[in-house]
């Protein structure tokens, strides 16, 4: 079979490119190594088993953007996309991808903004900078139900193929691709999209090594889950349900990443390692809690994909001990230095009850000095920007972390060395969220849609 495009992960990324090119009607197969939406686990029931990576909840058609379905639209973080196409144009991408998913349902929850400029300027008196983002939060149930409507418009002119990996990719001297399937189907391209996010990453490695296609550093972000009394960070949060602080202290950048007020602190599995998650109240049917949590990650960054991956088992492979451990330790204790003690019968004196079960420990013999040492400088500038001091009782749970691709070397256009094949979304490296990831898959099947046909074919089904 022939097409014109081949996009290779229906997540996000695809999924934006497909919509642009199927309004003009050009010839796409989506490939994705996943399951239909409709066979897909729903995520709400906590998939904690088995390696996530590779579970319905992380892969299959809507990739991610079956998760917490929070689209992001700014250019302060979630990826570089202003870097490549321009400060601009990345919002009013980013703008389009809304508008996308509104027409699709996703205006059946209100768009919100956590610019607060009073709060801005208090954060820098006390030394931090605040990111400040246009939000639609859609939620586990709702993205579902965008993403079946994506689906039903797709389908139609859209070729798939799941639960299917590319073997092999040649290019062809006469221009094009010839590309090999799992079960040995050969299928030609003019154009190929890669769009395999983070879960596509070692395949990604290996067809970059065999096309001599160049990679950047990889990035990992860890950091320690922070569980608060739920209404200390009032004074931050009047407007919205999330702020996003950055403290840049001294040989390190630590952001807040995942707050959730009234959240429980779940577990996850990834790669094989147990962490420290954040739960939004709103995804239970129990109600909320007394806390909050949020996770305080610092980058850091390695040379390849490998060393990134032996830093990140060393560290939380080293907390689990083998088994899907979590350590974590009050403030009180962190601070002064000493282990916390397992809560046993002061659970009920305690301000706050642990939401998560943990080995209670003590953090500095397991933690790198770094993550100690930027949560607690973090928490003192907080308690100068709210005003009051944090409640000892706080619990440090260790260790989240935040995987990301290493990039992928490309043009403005997102094509990569090798000519017609373009890599968006989150394996190009460039994009680290939904709303970016959409939008970089939206501008390459802008500009894909509009050229002309390439090959010496007709094309019809
Ligand atoms: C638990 C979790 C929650 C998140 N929540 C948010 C959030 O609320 N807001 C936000 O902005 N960001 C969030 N992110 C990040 C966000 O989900 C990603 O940035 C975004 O999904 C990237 O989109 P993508 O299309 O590039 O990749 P993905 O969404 O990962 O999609 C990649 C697709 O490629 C397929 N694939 C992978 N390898 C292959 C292969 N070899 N062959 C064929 N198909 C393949 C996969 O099955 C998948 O469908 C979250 C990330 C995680 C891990």
């Amino acid at each position: 079979m022939r097409y014109e495009f081949v996009i290779i992960g229906a997540g996000v990324a695809g999924i934006f490119a497909a919509l642009e090119l199927k309004k003009k009607r050009r010839q796409v197969l989506m490939i994705d190594k996943g399951k239909m939406l409709e066979d897909r686990v729903c995520p709400c029931g906590q998939n904690t088993e088995g390696n996530g990576d590779t579970g319905d909840k992380y892969i299959g058609f809507g990739g991610l953007g079956l998760s917490e379905g929070k689209f992001n639209y700014t250019n302060d973080f979630g990826g570089d996309l202003a870097h490549q196409v321009g400060d601009e144009q990345a919002l009013e991408l980013m703008n389009d991808v809304d508008q996308v998913l509104t027409t699709h349902g996703a205006n059946r929850t209100e768009m919100y903004t956590t610019y607060d400029p009073e709060l801005t300027a208090l954060a820098q008196e006390a030394g931090f900078s605040v990111l400040s983002t246009k939000t639609r939060h859609l939620g586990t149930d709702l993205s579902r139900m965008v993403f079946r409507a994506f689906y039903e418009e797709l389908k139609v002119e859209t070729d798939f193929c799941f639960q299917t990996e590319v073997h092999t990719i040649t290019p062809q001297a006469a221009g094009g691709f010839q590309l090999i399937l799992e079960d040995g189907e050969v299928v030609s391209a003019d154009t190929i999209l890669l769009a395999t996010g983070r879960s596509g990453n070692e395949w990604l490695a290996r067809q970059c090594d065999i096309l001599g296609i160049q990679r950047g550093e990889t990035r990992v972000d860890l950091g320690l889950r922070i569980e608060m009394r739920g209404n200390q960070l009032q004074a931050i949060l009047r407007h919205s349900v999330e702020t996003k602080l950055r403290y840049e202290g001294h040989g390190y950048s630590a952001t807040t990443y995942c707050m959730n007020p009234r959240g429980r602190v779940i577990l996850k599995k990834q790669e094989g390692l147990a962490m420290p998650d954040g739960q939004n109240y709103r995804e239970r049917k129990d109600g909320g809690t007394a806390n909050l949590n949020f996770t305080l990650f610092v980058p850091s960054f390695f040379p390849s994909l490998a060393e990134a991956d032996r830093y990140l088992h060393d560290v939380v492979g080293t907390i689990n001990r083998g088994r899907s451990r979590i350590a974590a330790q009050r403030l009180r204790d962190l601070r002064k230095p000493r282990s916390s003690h397992s809560l046993g019968s002061d659970r009920e004196a305690c301000s706050i009850i642990p939401t998560l079960d943990a080995e209670f420990t003590d953090l500095r013999s397991e933690v790198p000095e770094l993550y100690i040492r930027a949560t607690l400088e973090f928490l003192d500038a907080l308690e100068r920007l709210i005003r009051e001091p944090i409640d000892q009782e706080t619990i440090l749970y260790a260790m989240d972390s935040k995987l990301y691709s290493p990039g992928i070397k490309t043009n403005e256009r997102f094509e990569t060395q090798i000519p017609r094949m373009f890599a968006i979304g989150d394996c190009s490296g460039t994009t680290h969220s939904l709303s970016q990831a959409a939008a970089s898959g939206l501008y390459v099947g802008r500009l894909l849609s509009t050229e002309p046909h390439l090959g010496k074919i007709p094309w019809a089904f």
